[in-house]
């Protein structure tokens, strides 16, 4: 007979396992809370059917395993992109790629910044994120360059954030120094692993990135959703969980309120938090922990573009973007107006006060000052998008407790998978596809 799983969580962590769980032989369903699979997948068409916008840049990126990229990608029209154009604004729109960039300090500073990275202190073991930037790039770097966005985008300092918490917002390297130096520098692996190619044309890569030809990313969700039902998988959109049948460490049944499944392998792919409260496990003590909302907002535009870029970051502490998508930049679907999602990052409290008005004119103004469009361009469509508690403020605390958490679940069950970014380990998309890989193949 065969051998029955559940995935609970339908983002793409949930999807791929229970996509190859169905090729191993179990019997899978997957249940999914929302009314949509997809999670941070989805695409929404605010402004009618031919314009789609996406939880910011969510490209398509092939991952290296054919296996896993022919399960996700195979049978999608989805054109393969030319190389992506990533860039980020320091003052100056920098079009090399989304990393943070010296280029905006004075050069005295910039050889000062160079010369301290080089003779860096280095190692492993940090006591917070203020020491690791320190040791990874060096005093000059660290001060000019990630305190002040370390602040910007986490609204506290990097001596009160956990060591890895600037990764979450792609300020794992740095671009420094030119071109040459790089090159360089990047030969030694002390240095290829905190410093950024100039340009997104050095990194010589075999996976492109792609975008569906018709609509958004949510066109690739739906793709994959036919490939879940032409596999046999049952999948339980709109469906809670009501409780838990355990036997010693296994968990045997899930009841919800579609029904009640039989289980031999669950795979949780949820919030971690809410498996450990539906098993009763001890959670950790503090409360909740702090997070930070990211909101979005759709824009039509009636002027072109004024540069080539996919998507950048702002990495200029005094201004409030975090990161602008330019979909007609990558998408086929060009209409007439441009398209645009521009993402902030907002504290508990900051969002709590948060004026619209205020919030569309400051963004409209950020996005001229930042040359993407021209001041002759209006913004004539806008849709606020909240997405509540998204990103994680990694203070050690946090982490600690995400540890403790994690060590429970674990020794509580011996027939449970853990996967996706929920599980508060891994964040970027590719990184929680490859992990699903991983896991899966192994059981
Ligand atoms: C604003 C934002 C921008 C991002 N941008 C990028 C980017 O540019 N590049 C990148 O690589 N990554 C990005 N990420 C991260 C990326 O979105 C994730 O890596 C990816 O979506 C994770 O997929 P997942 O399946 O693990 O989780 P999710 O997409 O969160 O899916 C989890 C699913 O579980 C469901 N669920 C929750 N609770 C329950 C329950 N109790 N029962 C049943 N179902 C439940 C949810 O409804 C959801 O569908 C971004 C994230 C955010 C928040």
């Amino acid at each position: 007979m065969d051998r029955k799983a559940v995935v609970v969580g339908g983002g793409v962590a949930g999807i791929t396992a229970a996509l190859m769980l169905r090729q191993q032989g179990y019997q899978v369903t997957l249940i999914e809370r929302a009314e949509e699979l997809g999670g941070l997948l989805r695409s929404v068409y605010p402004f009618g059917s031919d314009y789609a916008f996406d939880f910011g840049t969510h490209l398509g990126r092939e991952t290296g395993i054919d296996e896993l990229d022919s399960l996700l990608y195979d049978g999608l029209d989805a054109p393969r992109l030319p190389s992506t154009l990533a860039g980020s604004f320091h003052g100056r729109l920098f079009e090399g790629n989304a990393f943070l960039s010296d280029q905006g300090l004075p050069e005295r500073q910039r050889r000062a910044g160079l010369e301290a990275l080089i003779n860096r202190r280095g190692g492993s073991v940090y006591e917070d994120l203020s020491d690791q930037l320190v040791r990874q790039f060096g005093e000059v770097y660290a001060e000019q360059l990630f305190e002040p966005i370390i602040e910007k985008h986490f609204g506290c300092s990097a001596k009160e954030l956990a060591p890895e918490a600037h990764r979450l917002f792609g300020l794992a390297r740095l671009v420094a120094g030119n071109a040459e130096q790089t090159k360089k520098l990047k030969q030694t692996p002390q240095h290829d692993e905190v410093l950024a190619y100039h340009s997104h044309l050095d990194l010589i890569s075999s996976q492109r990135s792609l975008y569906p030809a018709v609509g958004g990313m949510g066109t690739w969700i739906d793709h994959l959703h036919r490939r879940l039902i032409e596999a046999g998988v049952t999948v339980r959109t709109n469906c809670s969980i009501e409780r838990f049948d355990r036997s010693r460490r296994s968990i045997i049944g899930v009841h919800t309120d579609q029904g009640a499944y039989e289980v031999d392998h669950l795979v949780w792919c949820a919030p971690l938090f809410a498996l450990a409260k539906g098993l009763g496990l001890p959670l950790p003590e503090g409360g909740p922990p702090r997070r930070l909302t990211t909101t979005l907002q759709h824009l039509l535009v009636d002027a072109d573009y004024q540069t080539d870029l996919y998507y950048l970051h702002c990495y200029e502490p005094s201004m409030k973007t975090f990161r602008v998508t330019l979909y007609d930049n990558f998408s086929s679907t060009l209409r007439g107006k441009r398209r645009l999602t521009v993402e902030h990052l907002l504290t508990p409290s900051d969002f709590a006060q948060l004026d619209e008005d205020a919030h569309a004119r400051e963004t409209d103004y950020e996005l001229v000052e930042m040359g993407i469009i021209p001041s002759s361009a209006s913004v004539t469509d806008r849709h606020l998008a909240v997405y509540p508690n998204g990103f994680p403020i990694p203070t050690p605390d946090f982490v600690g407790a995400n540890e403790q958490l994690l060590e429970t679940a674990r020794t509580a069950t011996d027939n449970v998978t853990l996967l996706g970014k929920n599980i508060g380990k891994i964040w970027f998309m590719n990184e929680v596809l490859v992990d699903a890989y991983r896991q899966i193949s192994a059981l």
